[in-house]
């Protein structure tokens, strides 16, 4: 009752995503192994992207934005989903905090005032 590999012929295990004998890769059904880095990725990017409005500012946006792409980019993730939504809020911290300091610049009417007063305000 088992399955064969396409390839060589080998009889494979259950679930096998690989054949241990001549390492072709089988079909995707075959590979029901979770992706564990793209569940990481994607959980990174929702965690930072939030974090990125407070307390991580810029660098929580940045993280989050960074494992978003990669999660989105990554075909064989089964997370994209989690993924855009970590890439959605990181984007929306990244801009928050850039409209923040596009404001303290108005207000201010210097670059120099603007960062005091920007830093002033965290
Ligand atoms: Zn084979």
């Amino acid at each position: 009752m088992g399955n064969f590999c396409s390839n060589c012929g080998n009889e494979l295990r259950e679930n096998a995503g690989v054949c241990l004998s001549c390492g072709q890769l089988l079909n995707a059904a075959n590979a029901k192994k979770t992706n564990n880095k793209g569940k990481a990725l994607a959980t990174v990017s929702v965690v930072f992207g939030s974090l990125g409005f407070y307390p991580l500012i810029f660098v929580g946006s940045i993280v989050g934005l960074i494992t978003g792409i990669i999660g989105v980019c990554d075909s064989s993730n089964q997370y994209t989903g989690r993924s855009k939504i970590g890439l959605g809020l990181s984007i929306g911290s990244f801009c928050f905090w850039i409209i923040l300091l596009i404001i303290s610049f108005l207000s201010a009417g210097s670059m120099r005032f603007a960062f005091y007063r920007f830093f002033d305000q965290l």
